[in-house]
């Protein structure tokens, strides 16, 4: 078992190497992950110039690869051979905020785990709802450890075709998570606003600004599961039909 574990907030992120740790006793583990904090990138495929690929070592000493492409590049590199030996599973994570409803779109860590999926390989992203008003370094390791034991399940059981899964972990410790509960997306609320300023030159800029955002935590979805203290595991793919606006569309004026 060969597992790719990369993520989107860079190389040097300590979630990367708590989940790439928790992996390690599941097969040989071969870490990818971007220079530069990636977040919030969406789904990147870089064409427009030349990607570089060097060795760096975690923080644990162990040995890593990093690159300045996207971390859908870091899956794309090694599906088209950039390692000697193939990847059988890929995991991205830990992301240090939970990625729920629509931020899957947003999300470089949930994108590497959709890159592992048009490749034909199982993926899995791991997210961690940090609250919001948490100050200070994370404890990674029960979201680790809950990483560790859903690649367990996909190595034992395998996912379908063109299917990942976005994990979203609960800010508790081990002992006070409740289970895990398979969702679906729920509805992000978010809470965006234009800051106008003016530079130095007199020239306007702007920035997306406001509140962290917010959710519906209805029964069944991401939200609910993590408002309830269950991890969310919800099954994605990249089929972004809308299937119900399909007939009333054919009926129009064509
Ligand atoms: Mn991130």
């Amino acid at each position: 078992m060969h597992i790719l574990v990369t993520n989107d907030d860079g190389v040097t992120a300590p979630g990367l190497l708590a989940l790439a740790q928790a992996l390690r006793p599941l097969g040989e583990v071969t870490v990818l992950a971007p220079d530069r904090n990636w977040s919030a990138s969406g789904h990147v495929k870089t064409l427009d110039r030349p990607l570089r690929v060097r060795p760096t070592t975690l923080a644990d000493g162990s040995p890593a690869l990093t690159t300045d492409g996207a971390p859908s590049d870091c899956v794309a590199l090694p599906l088209l051979g950039l390692l000697d030996k193939k990847v059988d599973l890929v995991v991205s994570g830990i992301n240090p905020w939970a990625n729920l409803g629509h931020d899957v779109t947003y999300s470089g860590t949930v994108t590497a785990a959709m890159e592992a999926a048009i490749g034909g390989l199982p993926g899995i992203a791991v997210s961690l709802n940090t609250p919001p008003q948490h100050q200070g370094e994370r404890d990674y390791e029960p979201a680790a450890e809950v990483g560790r034991r859903v690649a367990e399940q996909v190595i034992a059981n395998g996912l379908p075709p063109n299917t990942l899964l976005s994990v979203n972990v609960p800010y508790f410790p081990l002992a006070e998570i409740k289970g895990f509960h398979i969702t679906r997306q729920g509805l992000r609320v978010y809470r965006d606003e234009l800051v106008r300023r003016t530079d130095p030159h007199g020239r306007p800029y702007y920035w997306i600004g406001g509140e962290f955002p917010d959710g519906v935590p209805d029964d069944g979805t991401d939200f609910g599961a993590l408002a309830q203290g269950f991890v969310s595991i919800t099954p994605l793919h990249l089929d972004l039909t809308a299937y119900a606006a399909m007939d009333g569309l054919k009926g129009w004026a064509w």
